[in-house]
């Protein structure tokens, strides 16, 4: 345990003021007597710090970042630690050429936050392998097994993002892997990739490297291990809004690059899995927010405006000001309710 650490170092927004008090877990049981240690205390739980806006004011008890642990296999199915970086769980499934995760390689952060935010990419996402969930109590500090049907998992969405799971704090999971393709590649923007590159997506490896290359071209790419190697952003601020039929029509109007309707509609169930779910990119645009428009040292990126980055020596307030203005712009032109994915850690001033 440390006192008053700066906590931006360990998050991918590169922002946040003090650990009043710091533990850094490097497996499951480790992590099981930090909690025990600081039962009774405020405390907040994290993993990698790449979906998180740290106050700049800090975080008042115990911050206990998970990072590390280990990953079995018991048939077809993987066994994993919380605190194992994701793309590691990746890499082994690919390793023992089970397939099931490869869409989803190079997401960056731990087990356990990809199944609190049910974490997606080009298809796949977690709830869809998901088989069970070992979880700690901290209000009795006992431990238990619950099934995925428990969880209420959706689009980005878990029972642990509310008050009702506060206290449960993920130990491992369990995923149930195949051996044979389970999901067709079907995003255009990944496609044009493999065209491009001539990589064989018949092979797992093949995917995996289709989507490296994906992702490195739309910027999500983020290694833990190297931050000052890459933008200091958490992915995609915004989750993409569910909106009324009308409002779909209104959106179509700023469609920059002339799609159909109904290219769009397939588009966005791809995005959000309903059929009004829209991506929130085009809400961007659409609300009349620029690709690469500054405010300062923020910025939102100039291929993916979805993604808001700290260019260097951003506050986290001026970041939860950007995100307000964006969200209460969208609602003033376009009434529609944008909510974030990234969560917001701490004091932050209301303007
Ligand atoms: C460049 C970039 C690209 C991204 N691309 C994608 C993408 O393609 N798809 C996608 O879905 N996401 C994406 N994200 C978002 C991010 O990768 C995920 O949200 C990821 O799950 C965050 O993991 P983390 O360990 O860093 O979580 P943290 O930021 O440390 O924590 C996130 C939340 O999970 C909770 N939590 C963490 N561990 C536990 C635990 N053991 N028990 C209970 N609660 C816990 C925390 O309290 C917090 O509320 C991207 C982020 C970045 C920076």
């Amino acid at each position: 345990m440390q006192s008053n650490v700066p906590l931006a170092q360990y998050t991918s927004l590169a922002v946040g003021g003090l650990a009043e008090q710091l533990y850094i877990c490097p497996s499951s049981d480790e992590l099981q007597f930090a909690l025990a240690e600081t039962a009774g205390k405020q405390s907040w739980i994290l993993g990698y710090g790449a979906n998180v806006l740290i106050s700049d004011t800090g975080l008042p008890g115990a911050t206990l970042f998970l990072r590390g642990g280990e990953i079995t296999r018991d048939g077809d199915t993987l066994i994993a630690d919380a605190g194992v970086w994701w793309d590691e769980v990746v890499q082994f499934a690919i390793r023992e050429s089970l397939w099931g995760l490869e869409l989803m390689s190079a997401i960056p952060g731990g087990v356990g936050a990809a199944i609190v935010g049910n974490i997606a990419a080009y298809g796949q996402a977690v709830a869809d392998t998901l088989a069970w969930v070992e979880l700690y109590d901290r209000t009795n500090g006992e431990t238990r097994r619950v099934q995925p049907s428990e969880l209420d998992l959706r689009y980005r969405y878990s029972a642990f993002q509310t008050d009702k799971f506060r206290n449960l704090v993920i130990l491992r999971t369990a995923l149930n892997l195949q051996r044979t393709p389970t999901k067709e590649l079907e995003y255009q923007v990944a496609i044009d990739v493999v065209r491009e590159k001539g990589y064989d997506i018949g092979t797992l490896t093949g995917r995996r490297e289709a989507i490296l290359e994906t992702r490195r071209r739309a910027g999500s790419l983020w290694d833990w291990h190297h931050p000052e190697d890459y933008l200091h952003t958490a992915g995609s601020f915004f989750r993409n809004p569910l909106v009324s039929d009308e409002a779909v029509e209104n959106l179509m109007a700023f469609e920059e690059h002339g799609r159909t309707a109904e290219m769009l509609r397939k588009m966005n169930q791809l995005h959000g899995g309903a059929s009004k779910r829209v991506s929130a990119a085009h809400v961007l645009l659409a609300a009349g927010f620029q690709r690469g428009q500054s405010w300062g040292p923020v910025r939102l990126h100039p291929e993916h405006i979805l993604k808001i980055e700290n260019t260097g020596g951003a506050t986290a307030q001026q970041i939860y000001d950007v995100a307000q203005e964006i969200v209460q712009t969208v609602k003033a032109k376009l009434d529609i309710d944008l909510t974030p994915e990234v969560r917001f850690l701490g004091k932050f001033e209301e303007h």
